[in-house]
């Protein structure tokens, strides 16, 4: 990020000259409230050295401005205004690699805690999430549909075109492959594996359990009421194969 768009963050939580409405200290003390609730907080943030192996050796730092040291230290430093402006964009830099743990003298997981501060941008629907996730809703469609996240027929120039040149390495006759392969299921570029219709539906469960969809609502309402009109359907397709069991 340049210097000049970080300055235009910066305004926005609170700069008396800018047009954009401050965030009211409540809301960011909330956001913060709602990372530092998570379970796993306090077993990602133990203290912190500010010694910056972290940043060292992450590769996001290397590419992006984006220091998991800086993330480690706005959250041990409960500075809620920074910790606001990284979640405009900076926590989305993270590859989730997890080396920064693996080399933190404090035992801390600064990619843990950017798991944590993504899930809290999803919850409170902040732009940057909703920009961040909006491509993955053909994943998610895939992957309601079908049981997989992705699939061959999706794999094309059109569905990669941030791929650039390299996507003609994998634009291959997929479909002449897919038949050469043994498994009859498997002569499909629909789905990459079939998954039965049981798994499917305890794939949802585990959506609805575990606040996924409330999530996905939250970021995308379109894309959820989709989904739940997908989900009706194998549910309903499930019944009837349980009732022919019968
Ligand atoms: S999180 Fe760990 S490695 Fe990173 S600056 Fe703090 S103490 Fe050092
Ligand atoms: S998990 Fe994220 S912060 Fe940690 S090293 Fe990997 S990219 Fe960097």
């Amino acid at each position: 990020m340049s210097q000049s768009s970080a300055s235009r963050i910066q305004e926005y939580i609170g700069d008396p000259v800018s047009d954009a409405p401050p965030v009211e200290r409540d809301q960011l003390e909330e956001i913060f409230q709602d990372i530092q609730a998570d379970l796993r907080f306090d077993h990602e943030l133990n203290g912190c050295l500010n010694c910056g192996i972290c940043t060292a050796t992450c590769p996001a730092a290397h590419y992006y401005d984006f220091s998991p040291r800086e993330i480690v230290q706005l959250l041990w430093t409960e500075n809620l205004e920074g910790i606001y402006d990284a979640m405009q964009e900076k926590i989305w830099s993270c590859a989730q690699c997890y080396t920064c743990a693996a080399r933190c003298p404090f035992g801390n997981s600064p990619g843990g805690l950017v798991m944590l501060m993504r899930e809290t941008a999803i919850k409170h629907g902040m732009e940057s999430a909703k920009s961040v996730l909006r491509p993955f809703s053909r994943v998610m469609l895939k992957l309601i549909s079908t049981g997989n996240q992705l699939s061959p027929d999706m794999i094309n120039p059109e569905g990669f075109a941030d791929w650039g040149p390299h996507i003609s390495k994998v634009d291959a006759p997929l479909e002449t492959l897919r038949k050469a392969i043994p498994m009859p299921t498997l002569h499909t570029t629909k789905t990459a594996w079939e998954v039965n219709l049981k798994t499917s539906v305890e794939l949802y469960t585990i959506w609805e359990e575990t606040g996924v969809l409330d999530s996905l609502e939250t970021i995308d309402e379109n894309l959820f009421d989709v989904i739940l009109d997908i989900m009706d359907e194998k549910r309903d397709d499930y019944e009837d194969w349980m009732d022919e069991q019968d």
